[in-house]
């Protein structure tokens, strides 16, 4: 079943928690010379034009991303966070919004290699042609990424974020999630890891966090944004976390000190809060 679009919900709170720790982890990369692999299982279409038809039905980003792009002073991992924004918009107006293989490539150097897995046909052209000009660095293959991850693992440079993303509409990609995450882990066992995760009241998402934590990582990272309190009905997204493996030793103090300002700015209820979870070995 694919009846996701990612289009509806680009640059909403998920994506900003999402793609701000993405860019913080590649960032990490950056530090070195040597080159890295950016492997994105679950890639959506690239780039996100804001004033399409999708967007404009459900208009997710005005209070999410929006909400970061109209502030001037930021805290440090938001403003490059709105850096990458500004990059591919340009001219001052909010007009598209990047999505993750989009951002990975403003960190990427000559050296560093992307890998794109995406099954939506719609989605997987639109990504081919964000990367028309990028051939050399960028793959695009429309394949299962759950699927596709063990093959490239490791990678050469033995350097890599893998983003695991999926849209979580059908109940087996919790289980999908923790298996390719164990799988991974067992074949390159010093790679970061992310894996994105909603915030629902299903036991499913519930339990996801604890069932990553217990896959025996060394050194992990779990971060929640809820922006408000869950629904009463028991329907409905009201925030969503990240599960990192391997992540870097700084990214603990660097997210504490947006988390609160996120709350803030994005949270529409009492029920607007953050966790911050670590085992950094
Ligand atoms: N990672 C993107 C970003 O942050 O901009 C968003 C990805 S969206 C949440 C999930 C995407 O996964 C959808 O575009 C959907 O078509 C695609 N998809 C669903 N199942 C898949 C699978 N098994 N393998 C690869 N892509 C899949």
């Amino acid at each position: 079943m694919l009846s996701y679009r990612h289009a509806f919900h680009a640059g909403n709170h998920a994506d900003v928690l999402k793609h701000t720790v993405l860019l913080e982890l590649l960032s990490y990369f950056n530090r070195k010379d040597k080159p890295w692999h950016y492997i994105d299982t679950h890639a959506g279409s690239g780039c996100y034009a804001l004033d399409s038809e999708q967007a404009g039905k459900t208009a997710e980003y005005a209070s999410g991303a929006a909400r970061i792009w109209d502030r001037t002073e930021l805290p440090e991992p938001l403003a490059a966070y709105r850096a990458a924004l500004a990059q591919f918009n340009p001219h001052g107006r909010l007009l598209f919004y990047p999505g993750s293989p989009a951002l990975a490539m403003t960190q990427a150097r000559p050296q560093d290699r992307l890998r794109l897995f995406e099954l939506h046909p719609a989605d997987f052209e639109s990504l081919v042609r964000t990367f028309a000009t990028e051939s050399e660095r960028v793959q695009c293959r429309k394949a299962d990424g759950f699927g596709a991850l063990k093959g490239l693992l490791p990678p050469p440079s033995r350097r890599a974020v893998v983003l695991i993303d999926p849209p979580y509409e059908v109940k087996d990609d919790y289980r999908h999630v923790v298996d390719c995450l164990k799988d991974a882990i067992r074949r390159f066992p010093t790679g970061t890891y992310a894996v994105w995760y909603p915030m629902l009241a299903r036991p499913e998402a519930r339990s996801l966090p604890a069932r990553l934590a217990d896959l025996g990582a060394e050194s992990w990272l779990d971060v929640r944004l809820a922006v408000r309190r869950p629904p009463r009905d028991g329907f409905g997204m009201f925030g969503s976390g990240m599960f990192i493996v391997n992540p870097p030793w700084v990214l603990p103090e660097r997210l504490e000190a947006v988390l609160p300002w996120l709350v803030e700015v994005l949270g529409t209820d009492d029920g607007a809060g953050f966790d911050l979870e670590h085992r950094i070995e």
